[in-house]
């Protein structure tokens, strides 16, 4: 079934180098809706865990390591076509390939450290949006 929120994180590059703000606003503007958000930190577990698809991946180690490095800002998010337009609107995973204005073109630094996460599916946005957020959180 299709649903009209993704799950986006704020990764520890970006909230170190200050770019919260800039970042959710460039959502607002995007027309996405917050039904959830706060300020958080992974454990090496909870990384391990949020990640675990990537587990036999060769970067998955740094990941882990990155990801519960500092701070993170975990959202859900509301529009129309959430997960693909989110998608649109981050650009590629490595920024050096994303298209220009996208908020991984103006705030990432590299594959890795790459500023926001956005979900990949209607069903992994639910899954990581619970991982984050009870009922009582989301409105
Ligand atoms: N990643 C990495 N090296 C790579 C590919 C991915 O460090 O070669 C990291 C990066 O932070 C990325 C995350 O692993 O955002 C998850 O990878 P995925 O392929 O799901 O990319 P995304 O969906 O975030 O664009
Ligand atoms: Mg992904």
């Amino acid at each position: 079934m299709a649903t009209n929120r993704t799950f986006t994180m704020i990764k520890p590059d970006a909230v170190k180098a200050g770019h919260i703000g800039a970042i959710l606003n460039q959502i607002t503007e995007a027309g996405y809706r917050i039904v959830a958000l706060k300020k958080t930190q992974l454990t090496k577990a909870g990384a391990e865990g949020f990640y675990a698809v990537h587990s036999e991946r060769p970067f998955f180690g740094e990941l882990v390591e990155f990801m519960s490095s500092g701070p993170i800002v975990a959202a859900i998010l509301e529009k129309d076509n959430a997960v693909a337009d989110f998608r649109t609107l981050i650009g590629a995973t490595n920024p050096a390939e994303a298209a220009p204005g996208t908020i991984r073109a103006k705030f990432a630094k590299s594959i890795g450290e790459n500023a926001v996460h956005g979900s990949d599916s209607d069903e992994n946005a639910k899954i990581e949006g619970d991982y984050h957020f009870s009922g009582v959180e989301q409105f």
